[in-house]
This record gives C-alpha cells, sequence and structure tokens, in this order.
C-alpha cells in the first residue's frame, strides 16, 4: 500500500469501495463510459501542478512551453476527429461549454430556442433553475406526443413565431437520429444561429455513426465523458471566424485556468477515437443498445418510448408494472444494476418520481458487454420488474449481475 494510502485511509478505502463497485455492477447511465489507463495517466499526472491562464503561445504565465504542446495536440486532435475549423478544449464541463457559448454569441435577455427538459433537453438549454434560463429568454419545442420524435415543421412555426437569436439542438435524453440540416434551414429561415449540443452523441459523431453537426451549425459543443469515453469536461467546436469570441468566452468570460491535465486527458482520448478500434466499439455500442432496446419493446407492459432507438441510449415507460422510474431505479440499485430514472414526453408523474428510466450501452460496451450479455441484462431487469416484491427471486439475480461481472472485467 503507497504512504498516502496509510496517511489518509478514509478517503482511499472509500475509492476502493467505487473501484469494487464498478467492477461488480451494471452501469446502464447513458451519460457514464470507463476511460482507458492513457486517459487516467495523464489526469493524474503533473501537469495538476501548472497555472497556464491563455491560449498556447500567449500565456499569462511562464513556463508554458510544454502545456503549450500538450494543448495545442488536444486542439489539432479535435479539429481533426470532427473535420472543424476551430476547437477550444479547455472548457471545464459541457454545462461550462455551453455557458461560454451562449456568451459569445449572446448577451443577457435574448431570445433562445431550446428543447425543453421534460422532452430530453439538459438544464441547459434554458432551465428556469439554471443560469442559461435565469440569464437568457429560453422557449422551448418538445417532441410530437404521438411518435415522440422532434417535430421540425412544430419547431419552424416555433422560431417563426418566437424569433430567437438562437436555435440550440441536442438533447440528454433523445434515443432518435437529429437532423441537423433541418435545424439548419430552421435557424436560417429566421436568422438565428444554431448552436448543436452533442455532448451524448459525441463519440457516435467522431466515429461517422451519426450525421455531424459541425457542416451545419454555427457552434458545436459536447461533453467528452459520455460516448467520447475521455476525462471529465467540455469542448468547444465553430467555424474559426468565431474563434475569436469564443476563446474570451472561455477565458477571462467564465473560466480562470485552464484544466491541463484534463486536457491532456482530452488528447489521449481524442487520439483514441481517431484509431479504427473506435469505430467498432461505437458499433458495438449501437448493437448493445438495439438488443436491449428490442427486449423491453416486446414486453407487453413495457413501452419503449418512440418505440425503439438510433443510438446509444433509450428511454422505458415503466408505469405499466405499476412503478415508477425511481421505484425502478432503486429495484435495480438493490441486484447492481446501475441505471437512472428519467421523465418521458408527456410526464405525469413529476421529474422526481417520473415514469420512465433511461439506459445506455456506452459503459457496458467498453468492458466487454456483447449482445448476449446485454440481452442478459436486459432479462435480468425484466425479471426483477416481475418479481420487485420477492426478495429470494432479487437475491438470485443479484448473484447472476456478480457472475456477468466477473466474466466481463474492467481491465481498462
Ligand atoms: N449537455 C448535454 C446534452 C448533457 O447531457 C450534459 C450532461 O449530462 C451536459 C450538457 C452537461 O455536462 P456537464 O455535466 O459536464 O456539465
Amino acid at each position: 500500500t503507497p504512504t498516502y494510502e496509510n496517511e489518509d485511509h478514509e478517503l482511499w478505502a472509500a475509492v476502493h469501495q467505487e473501484e469494487d463497485r464498478q467492477q461488480h455492477n451494471v452501469e446502464l447511465i447513458a451519460s457514464e463510459n470507463i476511460v482507458s489507463t492513457g486517459v487516467r495517466a495523464a489526469q493524474g499526472s503533473v501537469l495538476t501542478n501548472k497555472y497556464a491562464e491563455g491560449y498556447p503561445g500567449h500565456r499569462f504565465y511562464g513556463g508554458c512551453e510544454y502545456i503549450d504542446i500538450v494543448e495545442n495536440l488536444a486542439i489539432d486532435r479535435a479539429k481533426k476527429l470532427f473535420g472543424a475549423e476551430y476547437a477550444n478544449v479547455q472548457p471545464h464541463s459541457g454545462s461550462q461549454a455551453n455557458e461560454a457559448a451562449y456568451r459569445a454569441f449572446l448577451k443577457p435577455g435574448d431570445k433562445v430556442l431550446g428543447m425543453d427538459l421534460s422532452a430530453g433537453g439538459h438544464l441547459t438549454h434554458g432551465s428556469p433553475v439554471n443560469f442559461s434560463g435565469e440569464t437568457y429568454a429560453f422557449h422551448s419545442y418538445g417532441v410530437d406526443p404521438k411518435t415522440e420524435r422532434i417535430d421540425y415543421d412544430a419547431i419552424r412555426s416555433l422560431a417563426e413565431e418566437i424569433r430567437p437569436r438562437m436555435i440550440v439542438a441536442g438533447a440528454s435524453a433523445y434515443s432518435r437520429t437529429i437532423d441537423f440540416s433541418k435545424f439548419r434551414a430552421i435557424a436560417d429561415s429566421v436568422g438565428a444561429y444554431l448552436m448543436v449540443d452533442m455532448a451524448h452523441i459525441a463519440g457516435l459523431v467522431a466515429a461517422g455513426l451519426h450525421p455531424s453537426p459541425v457542416p451545419y451549425a454555427d457552434v458545436v459543443t459536447t461533453t467528452t465523458h459520455k460516448t467520447l469515453r475521455g476525462p471529465r469536461g467540455g469542448l468547444i467546436l465553430a467555424k474559426a471566424d468565431y474563434g475569436r469570441a469564443i476563446n474570451s468566452a472561455v477565458f477571462p468570460g467564465t473560466q480562470g485556468g485552464p484544466l491541463e491535465h484534463v486536457i491532456a486527458a482530452k488528447a489521449v482520448a481524442l487520439n483514441e477515437a481517431l484509431q479504427p478500434e473506435f469505430k467498432t466499439y461505437i458499433q458495438q455500442v449501437l448493437k448493445n443498445t438495439a438488443v436491449m432496446a428490442d427486449y423491453f419493446a416486446e414486453q407487453p407492459d413495457l413501452r419503449v418510448v418512440s418505440g425503439g432507438t438510433d443510438n446509444h441510449l433509450f428511454m422505458v415507460d415503466v408505469t405499466g408494472v405499476g412503478m415508477s422510474g425511481r421505484d425502478v431505479q432503486d429495484l435495480c440499485d438493490s441486484i447492481a444494476i446501475t441505471l437512472n430514472k428519467n421523465t418521458i414526453p408527456g410526464e405525469k408523474l413529476g421529474p422526481f418520481k417520473t415514469s420512465g428510466v433511461r439506459i445506455g450501452a456506452a459503459a457496458v460496451t467498453s468492458r466487454g458487454f456483447d449482445e448476449k450479455d446485454c440481452h442478459e441484462v436486459a432479462e435480468i431487469i425484466v425479471h426483477a420488474l416481475h418479481h420487485h416484491d420477492d426478495p429470494a427471486v432479487l437475491a438470485t439475480l443479484r448473484q447472476q449481475v456478480y457472475e456477468l461481472t466477473d466474466r466481463r472485467p474492467i481491465t481498462r
């Protein structure tokens, strides 16, 4: 045991318990993933010691010659991976990437049209409890109540009525392909900027398995830690002309010193995503997600929102088994399967209980789960739902999950 662990047993015990939890839980939270040892090594490196306010070649501190190499590598790889003219790798998180993107294009009080949180949008797309909703005059679009898909005609009508300065596309809980060219046409028809927050699907876009927003959007934001499988953080891509405004919106507009150790880890992940194996990984994510969604869709008392999925996640309406999303989240926790409750379109139980759960396959695929394993996971969940008050059945299922995770250990 390293000395620092002996000196702070309480903290390191919790870290090791978390390691064990990750090893023995099936992780279905759609926004999570398992990074490589290279990503973790970069993030745990001495780069954390360095202040580097500013940008490569223009720093407010000395001693940045190696930091500049690291940040330039991250920028170049981001541009190459997504075919973008400009990249800013400094945002500490997805929320801060969005904050800076708004700041670069908008003035407080400007009108923005974004996706409603309850229909799948993110807090930073105008929720009243978030800085976005407090600073800008957000209006929201939902999904078609019947198809539960984005209704582009409805968005066009809303845009014509509201005349927003910006339209935001992208979501945290939307299982269908998004047509960015249609969003571009709507934005053009009302003279609005188009921002795409591709946080959830960035890995799919990188692999060429979801249409890219980069050719259509004025600005694209993303997190680096979801399907992109990098460290927790944010990234902004744009046309070169917007680079100056975005750079100053990030620093000094909304952040101080960049987290260069995290930027190094982003560079590692972006390089991994440029390799052919990354495409194979994302293809497997899509197959694994589809296998699970199909199994849930076959159950007479469950309903998959929009009838299925085109990407790495889907939502299941669980009210047909007499449970709420929160009940199902707790039940799955008890058998070492981690997923999250989620509102569904037309939500009737509210954001705390919810009618649904969200399920994603990015993390399990990173530890080697294939379609057979994912089918087994879906069977286990459905079995648990149908026997949720039978402790003996649940104990057996818990054991089955344990054996499954032992068969597919995390080695990254
Ligand atoms: N944008 C979308 C679409 C997201 O789903 C998320 C995270 O869940 C974010 C932004 C925010 O990212 P972060 O949690 O890093 O602030």
